[in-house]
C-alpha cells in the first residue's frame, strides 16, 4: 500500500535531437560527432551580427510527425521566441525556441503501469528549438581551470516534449522514456544511439511538498537512477520534519547523486520576446498529409496476431525498432514454424546474453539466429546446448574471431542430441544407477529426490546432450527393471 503522503509525482521534459541533415536555421551539416571542434559552424549558427536564420522545413515536418504520432493538437499558429541568457554555450546570448505559442499541445503516451494495465501519460506540449553549443570542462566542473567551447552542436534542431506530472514512480518514468524513444525511432526522426541525442529534465515531488527539478540527465538509465535518489532524499527530509526546498539540482552521473545548483534561474529572467527574424508558423494544414508508419503499439498487436507471440514477448520485441526488425528477419523463411521458438530465444535468451556481454544487437546476424532456431526446432540439440551454441557465437564475435555457423559449432563440439537407440544414454543410465546404490535404495524407499539426482548424473555423463523427456523415460524404465 502506498501512503497518500508518500505519493511520488514525476513530470519530464525530454529534449530530442531531430535527425535532419542540416541544422535548424542554416545549412551546416549535423554530422559533427567525429569531426574537430567548431568545424560545423557559420555566421548564422554562431549568431554573428546581421546573420539571418532560415527555417529548415524538414525539421518542422519531423516535429509534426512526432506531434501526430503522440496524438497532439498542432496549433493554428505557432511562433519562435528568443530566450535570453548569458552562458558560454550560447554565443549569441539567446536561444531561438518557442514559448507561449508552441508547435503543438496535448497528446499522450501509453505505458504499461506498475499494476500491469495500460496507462496514459498526458503531454502538455511539444515545441521546436535550437540546441546550444557544448562545453568541455578541463578537469572537473567544480575545480577545472578552464573550459573549451564547441559550437558544432549549436543550431541542431531539437524538440522538447513536456509531460504532465502523471508518472507515479521512477520506474514509470523509465517506461515512459522507453516508449517515447521507441516511437521516435519508428518515425525515423531520431537516432537514439548518437551521443547526447536525448536529454531529460525531471520534475519530482512527494505529494504535498515542493517540487525539485533535476536538470540535464543525459542517459536513459540516468533518469531512473536520479529519480530514485531524489525519492529517497526527499522522503528522508520529510521523515526528519525538514522542508523540501523548491530548487534546481544537477545529476552527477558518475556518483549517482543529485546536487543543488547554485544559481537559481526564474522564468522571467529569460526576457522572452518573439523572434523578429522569423515569421509565425502556420502549418496545421500539413497534419492530414502526414502518413505515419506502423508504430510500436500496432506492431505489438500484429506480433501477437500474426506470430502468436505472448504479450510480454511482443512488448519486448517491439520495444526497440532494431529488435522488431531483427525478429521478423529471423522468422522470415517460415513465420508460423519459427516464430514460437524464435520469440522466446530472442526476447529471453539472446537479450540476456547480449546484456551480460554489454553487446549490441548489431553484432548478431539474423541468419545465425535462424540457424540456431532451426536446430532447436528439429530437435537436433537440447535447449542447454542451444544456449552453449549462442554463447560461442557471441564470444567469437566479441573477440573479433570468425563466427562459426550454429551447425559448425554443433559438429565441432559434438553437441548433437544423443538419441535412445545410440546406446550412449542407455549406458550412462546403467552406469549412473550402478555407481549410486544409495540413490537406488532411496528410489525404492519412495524418495522423490532420487530420480532427479540420477537424471542429473546422466546429464553430466552425456554433457547435457540427452533429451530430458527421453532420459526420464529410460531412467524410470531401468529403475523399474531393477525393482522386479
Ligand atoms: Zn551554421
Amino acid at each position: 500500500m502506498v501512503d497518500a503522503e508518500d505519493q511520488v509525482i514525476v513530470g519530464l521534459e525530454v529534449h530530442c535531437q531531430l535527425d535532419t541533415k542540416s541544422k535548424l536555421f542554416c545549412g551546416c551539416s549535423t554530422d559533427y560527432r567525429s569531426d574537430g571542434p567548431n568545424t560545423h559552424v557559420c555566421p548564422i549558427c554562431l549568431g554573428l551580427p546581421g546573420a539571418m536564420p532560415a527555417l529548415n522545413k524538414r525539421a518542422i515536418q519531423y516535429a509534426m510527425k512526432v506531434a501526430k504520432a503522440l496524438n497532439c493538437e498542432v496549433l493554428n499558429e505557432s511562433e519562435f521566441s528568443r530566450k535570453n541568457y548569458f552562458y558560454p554555450d550560447l554565443d549569441k546570448a539567446y536561444q531561438i525556441t518557442q514559448y507561449d505559442k508552441p508547435l503543438a499541445e496535448g497528446g499522450y503516451v501509453e505505458i504499461e503501469s506498475d499494476e500491469g494495465g495500460e496507462r496514459k501519460i498526458r503531454l502538455t506540449r511539444i515545441h521546436v528549438e535550437e540546441d546550444p553549443g557544448r562545453l568541455v570542462h578541463m578537469g572537473n566542473v567544480e575545480r577545472g581551470k578552464y573550459s573549451l567551447v564547441d559550437y558544432n552542436r549549436a543550431g541542431i534542431p531539437l524538440i522538447e516534449i513536456v509531460s504532465e506530472p502523471d508518472m507515479r514512480s521512477p520506474k514509470e518514468a523509465r517506461k515512459f522514456l522507453n516508449k517515447l524513444r521507441a516511437k521516435l525511432e519508428y518515425l525515423s526522426v531520431f537516432d537514439s544511439e548518437k551521443e547526447g541525442s536525448l536529454r531529460v529534465d525531471a520534475n519530482i515531488s512527494i505529494k504535498g511538498n515542493e517540487r525539485v527539478e533535476v536538470k540535464n540527465i543525459t542517459s536513459y538509465k540516468g533518469v531512473e537512477k536520479a529519480l530514485l535518489f531524489e525519492v529517497t532524499r526527499q522522503k528522508n527530509l520529510i521523515r526528519r520534519g525538514q522542508k523540501i526546498e523548491r530548487e534546481t539540482r544537477h545529476y552527477l552521473e558518475a556518483r549517482g547523486v543529485t546536487q543543488s545548483a547554485r544559481s537559481k534561474e526564474q522564468e522571467n529572467d529569460y526576457r522572452y520576446f518573439p523572434e523578429p527574424d522569423l515569421r509565425p508558423l502556420r502549418v496545421k494544414s500539413w497534419v492530414d498529409g502526414i502518413i505515419l508508419p506502423e508504430l510500436p503499439d500496432a506492431r505489438r498487436e500484429r506480433f501477437i496476431a500474426e506470430y502468436g507471440c505472448s504479450l510480454n514477448h511482443a512488448r519486448t520485441l517491439t520495444g526497440e525498432l532494431k529488435l522488431a526488425n531483427f525478429f521478423e528477419k529471423v522468422v522470415a523463411s517460415d513465420k508460423a514454424g519459427l516464430a514460437p521458438l524464435a520469440s522466446t530465444w530472442i526476447a529471453d535468451t539472446l537479450i540476456g546474453e547480449l546484456n551480460y556481454r554489454d553487446m549490441s544487437l548489431d553484432k548478431v546476424e539474423p541468419a545465425a539466429m535462424t540457424g540456431l532456431v532451426l536446430l532447436l526446432k528439429a530437435g537436433t540439440i537440447t535447449d542447454k546446448s542451444g544456449v552453449e551454441v549462442l554463447r560461442v557465437m557471441l564470444d567469437q564475435r566479441l573477440k573479433n574471431e570468425t563466427v562459426e555457423t550454429p551447425d559448425a559449432i554443433v559438429k565441432r563440439l559434438n553437441l548433437a542430441k544423443t538419441t535412445g537407440d545410440s546406446g550412449a544414454i542407455a549406458a550412462a543410465v546403467e552406469a549412473a544407477i550402478t555407481e549410486n546404490p544409495k540413490a537406488l535404495e532411496d528410489y525404492r524407499a519412495g524418495k522423490g529426490g532420487a530420480l532427479n539426482f540420477l537424471v542429473g548424473q546422466v546429464m553430466k555423463k552425456t554433457r547435457g546432450k540427452a533429451d530430458p523427456a527421453e532420459l526420464n523415460r529410460m531412467l524410470t524404465e531401468a529403475l523399474k527393471k531393477r525393482e522386479a
